[in-house]
C-alpha cells in the first residue's frame, strides 16, 4: 500500500476534481519545467532533465516546492512553435484557454497528483482474493504486475485482463454454490443520525492534508509518525460517532479512507529503505537485505 504513484504535472487549478493531467509527452515534445521564479531546475535532480522518470520528476517537483513554499511549479512550452502546439496538444490548449491560460504564451501551473496504486488488495492469478470467491480486480487489487513501480499507462493489464480472467473463474465455479440467507438485518437501534455533517467533512479534508503533507512523494520516520499520530486522533473520534450513529454512506466512506491511510502509513513505516514509489529520506537506497520485502510489522499502535 505504500506504492502510490504520482503523476508529474496535473494542472494546478484548486478544486478541479479529478484533476485535468498535462501529458508527459509535453516534456517529451520539448516542454521544460520551471520553478515559480522562472528557473529551471532539473539539472540538480537528474542528467536526464525533464525527460526522468515519472517518480524521478514528481520528486524533483515535490522538492522544489518545498525549497520556495509554493504549491505548484511551471512547464514551459512557449518557446515552441505555437501551431504546433495547438496541433500536438489540442485538448490540453482548450481546457487551459478555458481557464485563461494560454500555453502558447504563458507556463503551465502544474503539480503532482496522485495517481495509481500498485498495491491494494493481494489476488492470485484468477484475481480472487484470500476470501475464497471474493475477487478483486481493477486498481484495488494487488497483482505484483507492477512491483514497486508502474509504467505510464498500462492499467488494462489489471482492468481487462483481470476482469476476464476472475469471470471465467468466477463463472466455472458458480455451481454449487451455498448463499446463506440467515444474515440478520442491521441493527442500528439506539443510534441517531449525526447531528452536524460538519464532523464528517472536516475530518476527511484532514485525513486528505495529513496524508498530503506527511504520507507523500517523499517520506520521513518524523512525518510517518506525526501522520500516525494525527490520524489515530481521527480514527478514534470517527469510530465514536460510528457507534452512535445511523449509518450513512458519507460516514463509512470516512472510515474507509481513515483505514486506507493507516494500511499506506503503516506499510510505509515498515519499509526500512527506498524503493520503487516509495521514497524515504532516513533510508534513502533499496535495501539488500531482503529485496522486495517489507520489514516483519511492527506492533501497531491503537490504531
Ligand atoms: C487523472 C488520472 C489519469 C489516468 N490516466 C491513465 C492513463 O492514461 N492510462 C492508464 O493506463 N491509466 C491511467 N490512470 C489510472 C487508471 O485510470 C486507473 O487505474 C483505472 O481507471 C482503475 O480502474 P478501476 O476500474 O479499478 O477503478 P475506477 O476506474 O476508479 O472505477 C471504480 C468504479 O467504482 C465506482 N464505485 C466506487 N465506490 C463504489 C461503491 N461503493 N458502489 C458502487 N460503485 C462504486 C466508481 O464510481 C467507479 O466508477 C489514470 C488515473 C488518473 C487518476
Amino acid at each position: 500500500m505504500e506504492f502510490i504513484q504520482f503523476h508529474p504535472t496535473a494542472l494546478y487549478h484548486p478544486g478541479d476534481r479529478p484533476s485535468f493531467l498535462i501529458t508527459e509527452a509535453m516534456r517529451g515534445y520539448g516542454a521544460v519545467l520551471r520553478n515559480l521564479d522562472g528557473e529551471e531546475f532539473m539539472h540538480k535532480y537528474d542528467p536526464r532533465l525533464s525527460l526522468a522518470p515519472r517518480d524521478i520528476v514528481a520528486r524533483a517537483i515535490d522538492s522544489e516546492m518545498k525549497l520556495h513554499g509554493t504549491d505548484h511549479v511551471f512547464l514551459d512550452v512557449t518557446h515552441k512553435d505555437p501551431e504546433e502546439t495547438k496541433k500536438h496538444f489540442p485538448n490540453i490548449y482548450d481546457k487551459c484557454l478555458s481557464l485563461g491560460i494560454d500555453i502558447t504564451t504563458d507556463m503551465i501551473p502544474v503539480a503532482p497528483a496522485a495517481h495509481y496504486l500498485c498495491g491494494g488488495i493481494a489476488v492470485d492469478l484468477n484475481g480472487e482474493s484470500s476470501i475464497r470467491r471474493l475477487y478483486a480486480v481493477g486498481e484495488c487489487s494487488r497483482t505484483g504486475l507492477h512491483g514497486g513501480n508502474r509504467l505510464a499507462s498500462n492499467s488494462l493489464i489489471e482492468a481487462v485482463v483481470y476482469a476476464d480472467a476472475a469471470e471465467r473463474h468466477a463463472a466455472e465455479h458458480i455451481s454449487g454454490y451455498d448463499f446463506r440467507s440467515d444474515v440478520p438485518e442491521w441493527n442500528d437501534a439506539g443510534t441517531s443520525h449525526p447531528e452536524e455533517m460538519v464532523l464528517i467533512t472536516q475530518s476527511e479534508k484532514e485525513v486528505n492534508q495529513i496524508m498530503g503533507y506527511y504520507v507523500g512523494i517523499v517520506r520521513s520516520d518524523l512525518r510517518l509518525k506525526r501522520a500516525w499520530n494525527r490520524l489515530d486522533i481521527l480514527y478514534q473520534e470517527t469510530e465514536n460517532l460510528f457507534r452512535r450513529s445511523t449509518p450513512s454512506r458519507q460516514l463509512c466512506e470516512l472510515r474507509n479512507i481513515i483505514n486506507i491511510g493507516y494500511l499506506v502509513m503503516r506499510q510505509a513505516l515498515e519499509r526500512k529503505e527506498s524503493r520503487g514509489l516509495h521514497y524515504t529520506v532516513d533510508y534513502p537506497h533499496p535495501s539488500t537485505a531482503n529485496p522486495g520485502t517489507p520489514a516483519e510489522p511492527g506492533a501497531p499502535t491503537t490504531l
